[in-house]
């Protein structure tokens, strides 16, 4: 089998030489453990921080060991009697062509209706995270304007066709390109703007004259400043990422205004996805309508070969991807 392992740990931006294909022999099957052949994999913007040796709230990579990550596969021998041969699942033992582990660790998907990508994506924590992010954390309420940066991206996307779903009067998505903000309006956001175009705070005030009462944030730094700025009184803010820091070796200054938040009476949340497994089930019934009713589209950016997978993570943090970066193996 074959696998990527961490060969180094990156100091700022990573590089292909922090990362290592490798050909393991895989152990013979034990009771209660299936084979999976993996299929496609994701790549994350979380998986920066754990290749970072701190502690955190997932445990960070370990060197010269497999990377892991959400993957869908089939099985393809079963020592389980919960599994059988040919069943799709989700799991984590990504990044690596060949996966053995319990089978209580796999999810058996239902593919008749939605691609099994969905799961790694829409009905995954991609999906998960934006809904959460909206309608827990903000939380957001009907007429309302909802900013939401990274917007062209796999929770950024899903996040602004959300807040148009559960009635925003205005949504306003950034994005690191003129054809991502074309297909930001495609999307249905009612205003998008390229965040290289000027400074954010401007962009923000013409795309939102009247001000914002939520901001999805993605992205940190500047974006949250110019949110604050812009964030109505008893606006809220859902702390999602900051992935404009993820490979800075300095502390980034912005947001500069924060005590703007007192006198406004923000609220700012941070939240992590894994915290709020008991909204999963009515996210899952919602987005199953929603995909069915074609009222969220969703897009996959994919990179072909296991081989390619560090050049997926590294585009996705470079902006490369269109929706949900994934890897087919
Ligand atoms: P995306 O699909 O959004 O991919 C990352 C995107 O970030 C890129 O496409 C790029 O798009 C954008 N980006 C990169 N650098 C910058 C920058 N300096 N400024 C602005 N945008 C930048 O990834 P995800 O949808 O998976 O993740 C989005 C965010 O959500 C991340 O911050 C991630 O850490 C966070 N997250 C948080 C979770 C939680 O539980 N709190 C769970 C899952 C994700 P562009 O071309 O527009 O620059």
């Amino acid at each position: 089998a074959r696998e990527i392992h961490l060969a180094s740990r990156p100091t700022g931006w990573p590089a292909p030489e922090n990362f290592r294909l490798v050909e393991v022999a895989l152990p013979p099957l034990e009771a209660g453990q299936v084979l999976v052949r993996n299929q496609v994999m994701s790549v994350d913007p979380y998986m920066r921080g754990r290749m970072n040796d701190v502690k955190s709230y997932v445990p960070p990579f370990q060197l010269d060991a497999a990377l892991d990550g959400a993957a869908v596969g089939e099985v393809i021998a079963s020592e389980s009697p919960d599994r059988s041969v040919g069943d799709i699942v989700v799991h984590n033992s990504g990044w690596r062509d060949l996966a053995v582990l319990p089978a209580g660790r796999t999810r058996v998907l239902d593919t008749s209706a939605v691609p099994a990508t969905a799961y790694l994506g829409p009905l995954g924590g991609t999906g998960l995270t934006a809904y959460v992010g909206l309608v827990e954390i903000a939380p957001m309420k009907a007429g309302e304007t909802v900013f939401v940066s990274g917007a062209a991206g796999a929770v950024g996307s899903i996040a602004g066709q959300i807040a148009k779903l559960r009635g925003a009067a205005r949504v306003v998505g950034s994005a690191g390109s003129p054809s991502k903000v074309d297909y930001l309006r495609g999307l249905g956001f009612d205003a998008a703007f390229d965040y290289h175009d000027g400074p954010v705070r401007d962009r923000l005030r013409e795309a939102a004259p009247e001000g914002i009462d939520v901001y999805f944030d993605n992205v940190g730094g500047d974006h949250l400043e110019a949110a604050i700025g812009a964030l109505h009184t008893h606006g809220r803010v859902a702390l999602c990422g900051a992935i404009g820091q993820y490979n800075a070796t300095e502390p980034t200054p912005a947001p500069r205004n924060l005590a703007l938040a007192i006198g406004k009476q923000l609220t700012l949340r941070g939240f992590i996805v894994t915290s709020y497994g008991h909204l999963a089930p009515a996210f899952h019934a919602d987005m199953t309508r929603w995909l069915a009713e074609g009222r969220v589209r969703y897009d996959e950016t994919f990179v072909d070969g296991l081989e390619n997978a560090p050049d997926a993570f590294l585009g996705l943090l470079r902006g490369a991807n269109l929706g949900k970066m994934l890897v087919r193996l």
